[in-house]
């Protein structure tokens, strides 16, 4: 018999977590809720398997970082779904999704049915098969998204003390494995093909200090394409030839090239925009009764009067709190209105950012990385106004004073000014 519930999450992610936990505040009755997902574990904060995860001195483990402790909320460990009444339906991949039945069939055949869904299926790695890269698919290739596979990488990190990785891509999972990596004793080189790292968000000014702290790490940097990569006769990963036709060793291979929206169940049942499922300002999609959250939706980013999709945690969580309060109050709550924030760690760094990278940059600060207290940012100025600001280093309270100026906009009348006040602009306001 299928199993049926008011709500259904489907994704056990991050953004399943914070939902649940909005349900519950909102009055949620035992049985109402339940929770699908792939993976074996109760939702966590995905952020810590590129960081904490792979460290090698007492690295971070579950259930130390299940949800809602990323956000500085109390951590929901599987027992707290028991005490709520919501069933986590772990280990169950959903193979199809029938919007008009409203039933969701799984791999090993269970039906379940649903009276509201909310898509939180987050995206998948795009990976170096897709392109047709050769030998792709030998052994010792890693990709990351799930903790099945960060506990394949951590094994293989630890097999492979004093070895030799190869990380392919330069954006955050590139710049954070390399640097996890070469904690972990491992010779790093990081290949990618454009002319800086992070492209989508920093400027060259911004990625010559990471670049070169880097380097200064014991980091190799090689901006090239990998074309094809060969094994051994065990099928092990050996080398990765570069189109330049250069040859590095690896014994691991770890590949952040991107990933995509996971849409693929809902295609031709619910409006689509660009790659992501299109919704209000509440998360309800074309479809009565189905929301989408987290990385899947592309939604009105109401401070720019644009449709976007966003891939970071803290739009997760919070596009998950808006779907869930919405559900049981309709509209009578605020529009979403969200102030775009990424971060990252690695080694001793940490940077933040809010708001958009349009415009011109003012930049500011002690940006020499070598030297001990290094602490930069950047404000982007578009029409006058500060858009955007990065900040490395930062104290709490100044990366709180750079999200009210993302988000007030403040006017700016002369740039060597700004550069000169650097962050006490925004500490200021
Ligand atoms: P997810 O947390 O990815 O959850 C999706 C879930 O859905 C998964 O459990 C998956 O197994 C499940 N699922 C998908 N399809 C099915 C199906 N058909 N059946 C059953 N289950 C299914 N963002 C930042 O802002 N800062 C960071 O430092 C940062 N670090 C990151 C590091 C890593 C390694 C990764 C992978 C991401 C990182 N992100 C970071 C991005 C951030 O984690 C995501 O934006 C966020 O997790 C999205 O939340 P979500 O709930 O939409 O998806």
């Amino acid at each position: 018999m299928a199993k049926s519930f008011k709500y259904v999450i489907l994704g056990g992610g991050v953004a399943a977590g914070y939902a649940a936990r909005e349900f519950s505040k909102q009055g949620l009755n035992a049985g109402e809720l339940a929770i699908i997902s792939k993976e074996a574990v109760a939702p966590y904060e995905r952020p810590a398997l590129s960081k904490g995860f792979l460290f090698p001195e007492s690295p971070a483990r579950l259930p130390g970082f299940h949800v809602c402790v990323g956000s500085g909320g109390e951590r929901l460990a599987p027992e707290w779904y028991q005490e709520q009444g919501i069933e986590l339906i772990l280990s169950t991949e959903i193979v199809k999704a029938d919007l008009a039945a409203k039933s969701l069939s799984s791999a090993n055949g269970e039906t379940i049915e649903y009276q509201t869904l909310i898509i939180a299926t987050c995206s998948e790695v795009i990976r170096l098969t897709d392109f047709g890269v050769e030998g792709a698919d030998s052994k010792n290739i890693f990709y990351l998204r799930e903790i099945d596979d960060a506990e394949k990488l951590y094994e293989a990190i630890k097999e492979k003390n004093n070895g030799k990785a190869v990380i392919v891509g330069g954006g955050y999972i590139g710049l954070e494995l390399s640097a996890v990596l070469r904690l972990n004793n491992i010779d790093v080189t990081m290949v990618y093909p454009e002319p800086w790292c992070m492209p989508r968000l920093f400027t060259p000014d911004i990625a010559t200090f990471y670049e070169e702290y880097y380097t200064n790490k014991g980091v190799k940097i090689i901006k090239q394409t990998a074309a094809s990569l060969t094994a051994n006769s065990n099928g092990e990963v050996k080398e990765v030839n570069l189109k330049d036709g250069r040859v590095l060793e690896a014994d691991i291979v770890v590949v952040g090239v991107g990933a995509r929206p996971r849409t693929k169940l809902f295609k031709g049942q619910v409006e689509q925009e660009k790659d992501g499922i299109k919704t209000d300002a509440f998360f309800k999609t074309s479809v009565d009764d189905v929301y989408a959250v987290g990385d899947v939706a592309i939604f009105p980013m109401k401070m720019y009067g644009e449709m976007r999709r966003v891939e970071h945690v803290d739009h997760s969580r919070k596009s998950a709190e808006q779907a869930a309060k919405a559900k049981e109050n309709g509209e009578t709550i605020e529009e979403y209105d969200y102030l775009p924030y990424f971060y990252s760690r690695a080694f001793d760094l940490s940077w933040q950012f809010y708001g958009d990278n349009v415009g011109e940059t003012v930049l500011f600060g002690d940006k020499d990385p070598n030297s001990a207290n290094a602490k930069f940012g950047a404000y982007w100025i578009k029409d006058g106004k500060v858009f955007g600001v990065f900040l490395e280093g930062g104290t709490s309270e100044e990366n709180k004073a750079i999200a009210k100026a993302a988000k007030v906009q403040p006017p700016v009348e002369n740039k060597d000014q700004l550069a000169q006040e650097g962050v006490s602009f925004a500490t200021n306001l």
